[in-house]
């Protein structure tokens, strides 16, 4: 007997990478997208190496590469001595064919996933659809939506997968705690499209200051030279008007560059960062992936990431089960992806943010030594390597049973 599909609430990145995984092993899939198109909104724009070797698999890599950045150099640097410690991923090129971070806008990503899906017979892409609340019972679930214009539906499937994001419906109707604390500033995004090699950075930097440090990333936007985006903290406090005045945008570029010059900003937006995880990831037939699992500041680029390994690697275990594999399978992706999320993408951006903003001169000073004899150091360098691009991550929870 055919089985219901698996449901998943959420079109973004995460949804889609475990609705093509599923596809793609002859699962029936449905994916319900509350928005009306695949959303355009500026996000995350670095894949590290395990990722792009999972979207390789799921036939996508190629065309993710022709469209994004590869950047093998990253520095970190203090605002005031310049360059700190340079890394270089073609210290660990025997690990991963692709030793770069790749550096492409997710909604390029988005784009690709759907259009694969549109070429599965096992897939259906529902957008405008908002999943609202479900209910389960022994055999499957049953999803309530609500379409853009009003009406609603019943879906039946076998299991649902909450890939709705940060504020998740699904993750909120379960009742799991979200747990974790929400960063006091917020961060100011902006673009642009001054190119930042000219005055010595690499592709992607990150500048250690008590008030302004900042990360910079170079993103493809529409051809070379591409876009760099910038984010700053702002304090909690401050008017959303004045942080998006072109004074204050312009104040703090102009403090890290020329203060001579006004910079083209053609993109700016704020937002708020939490660090949080989800307290379970699994409730019967229904499972959390992505953002709606776990959220980080985007310091080190480990967010869609990681929320990506959670869809690869639960499409795996779900296709099992449904294969006739015993449920509980599922709880071994809840233990490797909770696990793992803690230990090292809660844990490394954490550790990032508080290495930028450092206050006290002692203390930067030996943190910034410690960082200049690990880059000068070959084996050091490249465990520090394994563990920024999420390499040690993917491998410690293949380890977790
Ligand atoms: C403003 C902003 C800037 C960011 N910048 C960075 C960055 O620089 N670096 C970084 O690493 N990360 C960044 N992130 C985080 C990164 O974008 C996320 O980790 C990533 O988008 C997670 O993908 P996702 O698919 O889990 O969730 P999302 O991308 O949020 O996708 C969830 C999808 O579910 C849909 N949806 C929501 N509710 C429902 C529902 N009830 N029913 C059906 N569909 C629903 C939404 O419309 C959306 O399409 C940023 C996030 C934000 C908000």
């Amino acid at each position: 007997m055919k089985s219901d599909p698996v449901v998943i609430s959420g079109g973004g990145p995460v949804g889609l990478v475990a609705a093509l995984a599923l596809a793609r092993s002859g699962i029936e899939v449905v994916v319900l997208e509350a928005a009306d198109s695949i959303p355009r909104d500026l996000r995350a724009g670095t894949f590290h190496p395990p990722t792009v070797e999972m979207l390789a698999n799921l036939g996508v890599g190629d065309k993710l590469l022709a469209s994004g950045i590869q950047v093998p150099e990253w520095q970190i640097r203090d605002r005031r001595a310049g360059v700190i410690a340079s890394f270089d991923l073609g210290l660990i090129a025997d690990e991963t064919p692709y030793p770069y971070r790749l550096h492409c806008e997710q909604h390029k990503l988005s784009h690709l996933l759907h259009e694969a899906l549109q070429q599965s017979s096992h897939a259906t892409i529902r957008l405008g659809e908002r999943c609202t609340g479900f209910s389960q019972d022994k055999d499957g679930v049953s999803v309530n939506i609500e379409r853009t214009d009003g009406s609603v539906d019943v879906l039946r499937g076998s299991y649902l997968i909450g890939a709705d994001g940060a504020r998740s419906t699904v993750r909120k109707s379960l009742g799991v705690e979200f747990e974790g604390f929400t960063w006091p500033e917020r961060f100011l995004v902006f673009a642009t499209r001054h190119d930042l090699r000219e005055d010595g950075f690499s592709g992607n930097a990150y500048i250690a200051d008590p008030d302004e440090w900042c990360a910079i990333f170079v993103q493809p936007h529409d051809g070379p030279p591409g876009i760099w985006r910038i984010a700053f903290p702002v304090p909690g406090d401050m008017a959303e008007s004045d942080v998006l005045s072109d004074s204050f945008v312009q104040s703090r570029i102009q403090g890290f560059l020329s203060p001579d010059r006004e910079y083209d900003i053609p993109y700016r937006s704020i937002y708020r960062v939490h660090q949080r995880v989800a307290s379970t990831f699994r409730v019967g037939r229904i499972v959390l992936a992505g953002d709606a699992a776990h959220v980080n500041n985007p310091l080190g680029g480990m967010g869609l990431n990681s929320g990506i390994h959670d869809a690869v690697n639960l499409a795996e275990k779900l296709g099992a089960v449904i294969d006739g594999a015993a449920p509980d399978l599922l709880d071994r992706y809840v233990r490797q992806r909770r696990q793992t999320n803690i230990e090292y993408v809660q844990a490394i951006t954490i550790r990032n943010k508080r290495l930028l903003e450092e206050r006290d001169p002692k203390v930067r000073a030996n943190r910034f030594d410690e960082l200049r004899q690990i880059a000068a150091d070959p084996s050091m360098a490249r465990e520090h390597l394994l563990s920024s691009s999420m390499i040690n991550s993917v491998r410690r929870a293949a380890h977790i049973v």
